[in-house]
Order: C-alpha cells, then sequence, then structure tokens
C-alpha cells in the first residue's frame, strides 16, 4: 500500500485523529496553513473528487467536515477545500477535504 492516506487509515502510520466514524476519519494537517488544518478522507481509497460517485460517501465527508468545524469551535467561519488532479493542486491522490479556519482567511483564489 503506497498510499499514505490509505496506510493512516489503516492504522499502519500515525495521524492525530479528531474525527473517526465506520468510513470517514479526519486527522490534523501534517503542515497547517491556519492555526485550524483537518484532512477529512474516506477510509477506503477514492483518487480524488473526480472518481467519487458514492453520494452516501459524500455526504458523511461533508458532515465529517462540518462536525469537525463544530468541534474545533469555528463558529465565526472556516473554510472546506478540495483540491482534485494535477490543475486543482492535488498533492496526494486519495480524496481529501480541507478544514480550515481559526483566522480571518483571504480570498479564495489569488485576483
Ligand atoms: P493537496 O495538495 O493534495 O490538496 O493536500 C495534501 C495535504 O496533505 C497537504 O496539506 C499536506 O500538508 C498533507 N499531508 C501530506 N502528507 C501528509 C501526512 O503524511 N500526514 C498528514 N497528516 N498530512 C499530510
Ligand atoms: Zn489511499
Amino acid at each position: 500500500m503506497d498510499c499514505i492516506f490509505c496506510r493512516i487509515a489503516a492504522g499502519q502510520a500515525p495521524a492525530r485523529v479528531v474525527f473517526e466514524s465506520p468510513r470517514v476519519l479526519a486527522f490534523e494537517d501534517l503542515h497547517p496553513q491556519a492555526p485550524v488544518h483537518v484532512l477529512v478522507v474516506p477510509r477506503e481509497h477514492v483518487d480524488s473528487l473526480w472518481e467519487l460517485v458514492d453520494g452516501a460517501l459524500a455526504g458523511e465527508l461533508l458532515l465529517a467536515a462540518a462536525e469537525v468545524a463544530r468541534s474545533k469551535g469555528l463558529a465565526r467561519g472556516f473554510r472546506v477545500i478540495t483540491n482534485a488532479r494535477r490543475d486543482g493542486g492535488q498533492e496526494v491522490e486519495h480524496l481529501h477535504l480541507h478544514v480550515v479556519g481559526g483566522k480571518r482567511l483571504g480570498r479564495m483564489l489569488p485576483s
């Protein structure tokens, strides 16, 4: 298994887990880009949002992101991002939602 997020989901690589359910896991990003930066991933391997076809799993991922935001106290606001494929800037090829917050975030995209 050469996918780092599959290894984390299988308990074979370390991570600071903040949310767990049977199909979804959330853990702290190794290189946080905001005071709160959590990654929400499906336990099963899906390359990116491009490949996602399971609507129930999509819902569970989004609800997990909301639960992470609430548990981190992000009532002032937060952002959920998924980078997909090369032009999207995806570096880890296992679908993940970034939940970022804890500060006033700038523009979504550089203008
Ligand atoms: P992407 O650019 O694919 O959307 O984001 C990948 C994210 O995964 C980056 O924010 C990066 O810091 C994070 N990351 C990469 N490898 C690891 C790891 O082994 N553990 C954790 N917790 N985060 C990782
Ligand atoms: Zn994987």
